[in-house]
């Protein structure tokens, strides 16, 4: 590692005051657990010369559910959420997703802003700089993307452009199914960013000197029931090749409402809306349910080696719709 200044901030206003003040060569830590790899390997253009610690800010680490929903404060562990009665009862798909996160170390550190905040893990993008040099790419401000003529097997197969890095975020795929947004801080005052515009291609729409302070979660459908699934090369700690979280109201056998999304196949979770709609008001007997999935993957475009990703998220999005309507029994 190359050496750089730390400091512990007090509160928010201090860590954008920071941010602000040292525009480009400046990062937030909180856990620690992307950013301290992603400095050692020396992935980044430029090395920043000062780290702004977040994790001591009193305060940031609330669940708080009230009548606007729940409300999630940067600073919360992943292992807290996923332990949460109220979000095991309540927000199933978020406390699923949380658990689903590395080993029980990295979820006792990781934090939920981190998680959204976390880099792509694009082996091109996080190619060491140590090994024979560092890798550019357009996510890196220039460059061709060399995932597009070699190992893609991981990468997305919806919406790449420029970059085809896959959303590593499982916590981003949860937050979609439940129509989530992040609140932000930044010298301009604070605005809210739905989770299906936090992510895009080249990273996410945080703007130099903002940050992550909550992730709010609107009040759920009434009587909605939720299921979390997740693909994974390695058992138990692995990043997913696919996620899947789903959302269904079911009213007298009909489904009133279904909200899937899929995480790992684009630059942020995906929300299949066609497979959405066509269930909406139908009864989900096996025949809808796998329509559903093969809408849900209809407008894939694999890249040369991930094809087999189109098919294990149709798979997932109809186990997953198969569980969740089982569900409401
Ligand atoms: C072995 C391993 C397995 C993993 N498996 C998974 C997995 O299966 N699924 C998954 O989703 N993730 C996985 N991860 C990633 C892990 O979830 C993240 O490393 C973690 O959530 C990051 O949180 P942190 O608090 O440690 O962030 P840090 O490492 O401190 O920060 C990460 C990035 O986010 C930025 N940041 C941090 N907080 C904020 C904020 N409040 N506002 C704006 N930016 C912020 C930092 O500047 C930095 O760029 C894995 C990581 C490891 C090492």
């Amino acid at each position: 590692m190359k050496p750089f200044r730390h400091i512990n901030v007090p509160g928010v206003a201090e860590a954008v005051d920071y941010l602000n003040k040292f525009p480009g060569s400046s990062r937030l830590i909180a856990g620690g657990t992307d950013l301290l790899g992603v400095l050692k390997d020396d992935i980044l253009p430029a090395y920043p010369e000062l780290l702004i610690n977040i994790k001591a800010i009193p305060g940031l680490d609330y669940l708080r559910e009230d009548e606007n929903g729940l409300s999630i404060g940067a600073l919360v562990k992943l292992a807290f959420l996923a332990r949460s009665p109220l979000v095991r009862e309540k927000y199933k798909v978020l406390a699923d997703a949380a658990r689903s996160v590395g080993t029980p170390q990295l979820r006792n550190m990781a934090t939920v802003g981190g998680n959204l905040g976390q880099e792509t893990r694009c082996w091109y993008y996080r190619y060491p700089h140590g090994i024979g040099g560092r890798i550019q790419c357009q996510r890196k401000g220039s460059g061709p993307c060399l995932a597009v003529g070699g190992d893609n097997r991981y990468h997305v197969i919806m919406g790449g452009k420029g970059c085809f890095a896959a959303c590593p975020s499982d916590l981003a795929t949860a937050l979609a199914a439940l129509e989530g947004s992040i609140k932000t801080e930044g010298a301009g005052g604070g605005r809210i960013i739905s989770i299906g515009e936090f992510f895009h291609p080249l990273g996410n729409a945080l703007k130099a000197g903002e940050m992550i302070v909550e992730l709010q979660v609107p009040p759920l459908p009434a009587g909605s029931r939720q299921h979390w699934l997740k693909y994974t090369l390695r058992e138990p700690v692995d990043f997913a090749v696919v996620s899947v979280a789903v959302l269904t109201v079911l009213e007298a056998g009909i489904c009133r409402e279904a909200r899937i999304a899929l995480g790992a196949v684009a630059p942020g979770p995906l929300r299949a809306l066609q497979a959405e709609q066509f269930l909406k008001g139908k009864e989900p007997i096996p025949e809808v349910l796998q329509e559903a999935a093969v809408l849900a993957v209809q407008g894939a475009k694999p890249l040369s080696k991930n094809g087999y990703k189109v098919e294990i998220a149709r798979v997932l999005v109809l186990r997953a719709l198969e569980a969740s309507f089982a569900g409401h029994k």
